[in-house]
């Protein structure tokens, strides 16, 4: 099994409840989301058990029915001045080369809006490199999805090669869910990728989406280490997700992991309050008594900053206040505008 590259792999994926069904000898329930699920990770998952923090994160469930929670909880909708792109920040701006996935993670932000696999057309990318040369303020560009990986190699190189056009970029980011789902997916194509892309750009990045410690076997680490010695700087973030690793413990142990091996703990995400993916959410009080028994348990370096997104796309806001772990129910956005923020 592991000597399939990884298109095989997305080609094989269980896509169906009835496929996980056979799987895991396992009756799951229908939900409104789609199923994909590579067999290598499915694999892992059987091992570790269907309720295992790993199990949680894909397996769907019944409380995905509910339909309690937002479409957009973040509303990048709104932010959004062209297919592909989102300009929310002043310097810096997302770019989607695809809406597609190498898993569904069941408390995506995004459930409501993922697709199969469709690539930007070339007039699309032509308009976005359009609108950057307008916009020289823009210096990063954080290529996301979706997961950017999705697409190949070449295809990822020609787009990254549009982007390189307009000499007001300096920054490469990509935030990818890969290296941890089916780590086969940083192959040599990639690593000659960002060989190449790293002459271009003064900082390339890649933030590896991980949650659980569990996460991390030695293939993973291997793949991180590879992608590191190409002097790549390596950030992750997390979500807090209830039932996975709403624990200070279960994340110590994530955060030291991934510090100990060059990568630095970037974001913990509150989880958003998502139709669909509501089991996932915890008030934000929890979450402050978390992280602040996570300032007493680990080095300031291994703990990430804990923000959460705030609904019509205020953007991200800082989710804890070193004061008091107790919370009133509003925030202050970066306009220093105070915002409602109810915890389910
Ligand atoms: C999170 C996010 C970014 C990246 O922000 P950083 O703080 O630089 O990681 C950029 N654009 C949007 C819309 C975002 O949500
Ligand atoms: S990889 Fe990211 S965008 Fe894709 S399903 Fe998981 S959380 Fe959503």
């Amino acid at each position: 099994m592991n000597s399939q590259n990884w298109k095989d792999q997305m080609k094989t994926a269980l896509r169906s409840t009835r496929e996980l069904n056979d799987f895991f000898q396992h009756e799951f329930v229908e939900t409104p989301y789609p199923i994909f699920l590579p067999i290598t990770l499915a694999e892992k998952i059987r091992e570790r058990g269907i309720d295992s923090p790993l199990g949680k994160q894909f397996l769907p469930h019944a409380e995905e029915n509910k339909t309690t929670g937002l479409f957009d909880p973040i509303g990048d909708e709104e932010k959004s001045p062209l297919p592909g792109l989102v300009h929310r920040y002043g310097n810096r701006a997302l770019f989607f080369p695809t809406k597609a996935c190498p898993v569904i993670c069941r408390y995506c932000f995004r459930k409501n809006e993922l697709t199969e696999n469709q690539t930007l057309f070339k007039a699309e990318i032509e308009s976005i490199t359009n609108y950057l040369q307008e916009h020289p303020e823009i210096n990063e560009i954080i290529l996301s999805g979706g997961d950017p990986l999705t697409v190949d190699n070449k295809i990822l190189f020609d787009q990254i090669a549009w982007i390189a056009e307009v000499s007001s970029v300096k920054y490469l980011r990509f935030h990818t869910r890969f290296p941890v789902i089916l780590p086969e997916r940083i192959d040599n194509g990639f690593i000659e990728l960002l060989e190449k892309i790293k002459q271009r750009f003064d900082v390339v990045s890649l933030v590896i989406h991980t949650n659980h410690a569990d996460e991390l076997d030695p293939t993973v680490m291997n793949k991180i280490e590879m992608i590191r010695k190409m002097g790549v700087k390596l950030l992750s973030q997390t979500v807090l997700l209830k039932g996975v690793n709403d624990t200070a413990q279960s994340l110590s142990k994530l955060f030291l992991k991934l510090a100990e091996n060059a990568v630095q703990p970037y974001y913990l995400h509150h989880p958003d309050q998502v139709k669909g993916g509501m089991h996932f959410s915890l008030p934000l009080e929890k979450g402050r008594e978390i992280y602040n028994t996570l300032r007493d348990q680990i080095p300031g370096w291994a703990i990430p900053q804990y923000v959460v997104d705030l609904p019509n796309g205020k953007g991200k806001v800082p989710a804890f206040n070193p004061e008091k772990t107790e919370f009133s129910g509003r925030l202050i956005d970066r306009f220093g505008q105070h915002q409602d923020y109810s915890s389910p």
